[in-house]
């Protein structure tokens, strides 16, 4: 037996079952702090295109008030027009200020269009704008009823959260390197995040393939770190995990219940 390698064993499992607790947390919390994250973003983006709308509104408003103005300014100058017409004896000046005086009247009419077509334009924004707006209102209503159901869990968890960061910090710098790094290795290509499993009844407790007994003698002798041949999880014997052969049986059908829901 060594004892140094007993120790890496033991150091390997705590730091597991932190994780694997660490892991159930984020099971009940589920896709929310994702679907939490899309929603502000969703938010952000339409609260922008509204702006936008409003903004090309209020700038066509701008436009229908100058063409307006203008109007009323070719108006002005038509009567003044008409005032001078009834003055005019020669021929020639009539002629140039009723010139004038067609061209005002030319714009008048094309200022009207103008202010038609800005209309139409409106209309149509503002339709946009209604519906833009509505989605915008029902996913912020979405995002105060997840926000509320995210910091519940968040909430209750919060004090086992910290303390299991805490202990995480504690049994990661008690590995070293090499084995801290084999170790998420192994985690980030399992779905149910076991990097280190017991053994289960003569199986790998992550994979649940038999473990030739020569092998299991060995791991039971502490004197290396053995992977499953199957799987290349990281194997504790029952002295390490703790868990009772009365146990097994139970934990058994618990990760095997976890693995379908995970691999679903
Ligand atoms: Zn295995």
């Amino acid at each position: 037996m060594d004892v140094s390698v007993e120790k890496k064993l033991h150091d390997l499992w705590k730091l597991q079952q932190i994780d694997s607790k660490i892991d159930n947390i984020k099971a009940v919390m589920g896709e929310l702090p994702m679907e939490v994250a899309d929603l502000e973003d969703d938010i952000a983006g339409l609260e922008t295109r509204v702006q936008h709308i409003e903004e090309e509104v209020s700038s066509l408003n701008a436009e229908i008030s100058n063409k307006k103005n203008a109007i009323k300014d070719f108006q002005a100058a038509i009567s003044k027009y008409d005032e001078q017409l009834n003055l005019i004896k020669n021929n020639r000046e009539f002629e140039a200020i009723d010139k004038e005086k067609e061209i005002a009247g030319l714009e008048i009419l094309s200022a009207e269009k103008k202010i038609r077509d800005f209309g139409k334009l409106i209309e149509s924004k503002a339709e946009i704008l209604a519906s833009t707006q509505q989605t915008l209102d029902k996913r912020k209503a979405d995002l105060v009823f997840k926000r509320a159901e995210l910091d519940e869990i968040i909430k209750e968890n919060e004090e086992e959260i910290l303390k299991l960061e805490k202990d995480r910090e504690g049994a990661s710098k008690k590995l070293d390197d090499r084995y801290f790094r084999a170790y998420h290795r192994i985690r980030e290509n399992m779905k149910n995040g076991l990097a280190v499993a017991p053994i289960m009844r003569g199986s790998c407790g992550g994979c649940f393939s038999k473990i030739p007994s020569q092998r299991q003698s060995e791991i039971r002798a502490h004197i290396k770190v053995t992977d499953c041949e199957h799987c290349g999880r990281i194997l504790v014997d029952q002295t390490i995990s703790g868990i009772a052969a009365k146990e097994e049986e139970k934990e058994v059908k618990t990760t095997r219940r976890k693995m379908r829901l995970t691999t679903k």
